[in-house]
């Protein structure tokens, strides 16, 4: 014999109660079927029970409702000659049901005990309906079976009695029988309910009483998952839990089952299966006493609990002082108030525990009472709460005498900048729950769902600034690797952000970028740095990427804020590391405290890896002593063309024509960008050195970078006779000109120098750079790198 427990998304539709009569019928063996109330009835109940207490007549609306709602399920999936039949019993009922809500509305007053009444309904005309629809099934009303204490709206269960009844009921029964779930009886025959969510706990209660060989529950999702799906959206079905682990998940929030089910099946040794009614093909999971030695991670599950109040007691008043715990616990057990968790330093100081936000006030009152007097008289002990937070549990247990778990727990926190407010775990090592801000609680779950689960994938969630030259081509190449990436490295790059100067656009799953520009343009909104910022940072997405690929001032100045919100940064601009070395060292700092990425390797050489080169160095122990480098392509463009034929004046021209130099040449001449670059490789090897500590030897007389464009292009012209005969000079010499920045020993300096072939930078073609490092290590032969 096997038990069947339908939930109310699996009776919430005719389609899919067409489905559950299939799976009950294709059963091989004798089944008891246990269904909750149709989807959403049993919250309906609540609303006009409330709304008749208020004397609102809008409750009879409702009723209509729920009355239609029945009536078209039987239209829909029952035969004709039994459809009149099962809509006179459901009519009856709602007659039923109206005159008890008439009597709340008159009175005012709605106890928990009727409102255990009225909640039966939807268990009762559920169970009604399915048993007409499942061939040869015949309805039993539960609260015959199922005997509990007077516990109104969640009624402990009296198993002596319970057990009996059940047994004596089936005895010789051999249909397919359907029973209400939730709704039980006291032992003075009134309804009672065993909690919301309960149908789960009835099927238990009759699986172990009759000691079948399976429990089914059948939901809308593939089984218990790693999380839930509703908040990460990455979480999978669990194989396999043991009856210890599902009793953990489901206590900290796993509402697929309800938490009391476990335990009398536990008992029994009964495995229950969870099943998906929407795919009945799909393994589902397997709870039973076997623990799963092949399971994938170090951990089954996470779940939490969304609204939890932290209270705190502290103060001098506890230190050493036996029997505090046992005050405070039994004040609050006398008030019936639900301790979640507990935690307590070993200073003693404070004992902090959590509790369902409605029995905060109680908990306190309580607390107030007990300690009055060193409270209020003796002023040695005091009460703090915290609101608005959630716990988060992660449950395993291979856990146990696992080293290593609750660091990549915090890990996976603290790198995505969520602050933890309290931590504890049990001695059974089954579970460690951490506290945290209520509003980090999804960014949490998933941190942590992607540390433990999903290591092998990886996501960043990127928000670029800039689609010119270099942020297009950055998203060409993301396309390109995307598949690549994944595969080799398991890394998922979601562009979740793209703001140009006009216009911008979210995604936090990843914007379409095959058709990038043309989604922006339509469905963008208007660009403003601070909102795309401020979006970026309320989005509060676990590795999340700034990429900055414009040469825009303000954007630089918004590293700051980022990285201080946990978003690592990343940019092509070079304004930020160029500027004073005090905002340069600032966000260095910022980024290596708040444990994200700040990184540059762009802002000279472009594709070339220097940057990178030079911090490995330096961190394997090497030493940086000086370095000499090419590193405006533009210049060396101009330098590397100059002929007979082409002036100096055309070189320039054609360097703007060709796209290399800034729109105003000046900029690339005047040796400004070359400086930068400079600067940040000083930097880097470790001098603190601002841009006036460089000395700047101009190839071109000063009075050249005044005034317009168009005066520029008359002066230079001016100079082309005299650069082509020293031009000529050089030649027969078999030397060549280099705008050469270098830096020794502290000392920098950028010059137009003149270099022969026994120099690196002699063979220097078209707007390639070079960088060459003297260092501790490369001391005889300096190290060099050169590229395009
Ligand atoms: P039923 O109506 O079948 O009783 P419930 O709504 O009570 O279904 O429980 C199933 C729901 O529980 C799922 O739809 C899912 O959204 C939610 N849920 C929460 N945590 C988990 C989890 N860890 N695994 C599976 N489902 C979960
Ligand atoms: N119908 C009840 C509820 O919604 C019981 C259940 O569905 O398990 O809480
Ligand atoms: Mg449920």
């Amino acid at each position: 014999m096997k038990v069947l427990k339908f939930g109310g998304s699996s009776v919430g539709s005719p389609e899919i109660i067409l489905e559950v009569k299939k799976i009950v019928e294709n059963q091989q063996e004798q089944c008891i079927v246990v269904v909750s109330a149709f989807k959403g009835i049993t919250d309906q109940l609540i609303r006009l029970s409330t709304l008749a207490a208020q004397r609102d007549g809008l409750y009879t609306t409702e009723l209509t409702e729920i009355e239609k709602r029945h009536c078209d399920v039987i239209d829909m999936v029952l035969q004709h000659d039994e459809k009149e039949v099962v809509k006179a019993k459901v009519k009856n009922m709602i007659t039923d049901l109206h005159d008890i809500l008439h009597g709340v509305y008159l009175l005012k007053e709605l106890s928990l005990r009727s409102q255990d009444y009225i909640l039966s309904f939807g268990e009762r005309l559920s169970a009604i309906v399915i048993s007409k629809v499942i061939n040869n099934a015949e309805f039993i009303d539960s609260r015959e079976i199922i005997r509990t204490d007077n516990n109104f709206s969640y009624a402990h269960v009296n198993f002596k009695i319970t057990n009996e009844l059940i047994k004596k009921r089936f005895e010789g029964f051999d249909k397919i029988c359907v029973l209400p779930g939730f709704i039980a009886s006291s032992e003075n025959d009134e309804t009672t309910t065993l909690g919301r969510g309960g149908s789960d706990y009835t099927a238990a209660i009759v699986a172990a009483a009759l000691n079948v060989k399976q429990l089914e529950i059948w939901t809308d999702v593939s089984g218990f998952m790693t999380a839930d799906p509703r908040k990460v959206d990455k979480a999978y079905p669990i194989k396999h839990l043991t009856y210890a682990e599902a009793m953990e998940l489901s206590h900290f929030g796993a509402k697929v089952i309800y938490t009391p089910t476990i335990q009398p099946v536990y008992k029994k040794n009964i495995p229950v299966i969870v099943k998906n009614t929407y795919s009945p093909e799909d393994e589902g999971t397997t709870i039973s006493d076997q623990p799963d030695k092949d399971a994938p991670s170090l951990i089954k599950g996470i779940s939490s609990i969304d609204e939890i109040n932290l209270i705190t007691l502290q103060g001098a008043g506890m230190v050493g002082v036996m029997g505090t715990s046992m005050r405070l616990f039994g004040s609050l057990a006398k008030h019936k108030v639900n301790i979640i968790l507990i935690t307590q330093a070993s200073s003693e100081y404070s004992i902090t525990f959590a509790v369902n936000p409605k029995d905060s006030e109680i908990a306190v009152k309580a607390i107030n009472e007990e300690f009055q007097s060193e409270i209020e008289f003796q002023n040695v002990l005091n009460i703090r709460i915290e609101k608005h937070l959630s716990i988060i549990a992660i449950v395993g247990e291979k856990m146990k005498n696992t080293p290593g778990i609750s660091a990549n727990l915090f890990r996976s926190l603290g790198q995505n900048g969520i602050n933890i407010v309290a931590i504890a775990q049990g001695s059974s090592e089954l579970n460690i729950s951490v506290v945290v801000e209520k509003a980090s609680l999804q960014k949490s779950l998933n941190a942590i769902h992607e540390g433990f689960f999903l290591s092998r994938l990886k996501e960043l969630h990127l928000f670029i600034a800039g689609i010119g030259t270099v942020g297009g081509n950055l998203i060409k190449q993301i396309i390109n690797q995307q598949e690549h990436l994944q595969k080799e490295h398991q890394l998922k790059i979601n562009v979740s952000g793209i703001t140009r100067s006009k216009k911008m656009i979210f995604n936090k799953d990843g914007l379409d970028l095959a058709n990038y520009k043309e989604i922006l343009e339509k469905e963008g909104q208007k660009a403003d740095i601070n909102e795309y910022i401020k979006q970026i940072v309320s989005y509060n997405l676990r590795n999340s990427v700034f990429v900055d690929c414009t040469a825009d001032e303000k954007i630089a100045g918004t590293y700051k804020e980022l990285l201080n919100s946990y978003v690592s940064v990343v940019t092509a601009n070079k304004i930020a590391c160029s500027s004073e070395y005090k905002n340069y060292k600032e966000l260095k700092e910022t980024a290596k405290k708040k444990g994200v990425k700040f990184i540059f390797e762009t802002n000279v050489g472009a594709g070339l890896p220097i940057i990178n080169t030079m911090n490995d160095l330096i961190k394997s122990g090497d030493q940086i002593i000086a370095m000499e480098a090419v590193l405006s392509g533009t210049l060396n463009f101009i330098f590397n063309i100059l002929s007979a034929e082409i002036p100096l004046s055309k070189a320039i021209k054609l360097a703007k024509e060709k796209g290399y130099s800034e729109p105003d040449p000046r900029i690339d001449l005047s040796g400004t960008d070359v400086v930068r670059k400079l600067l940040i490789l000083a930097r880097e090897s470790g001098y603190k050195i601002e841009s006036k500590d460089v000395q700047i030897y101009p190839f071109l007389p000063a009075d050249c970078f005044e005034g317009t464009i168009e005066e520029f292009w008359k002066k230079v012209e001016k100079y082309d006779d005299e650069f082509e005969a020293n031009r000529q000079k050089l030649e027969k010499e078999n030397k060549k000109w280099r705008f050469v920045a270098s830096f020794d020993r502290g000392k920098a300096k950028i010059a137009l120098v003149t270099v022969n072939q026994e120099h690196p930078a002699y063979y220097l073609e078209g707007s390639n750079n070079i960088i060459i490092l003297t260092t501790e290590r490369y001391k005889e032969l300096p190290m060099v790198i050169k590229g395009y």
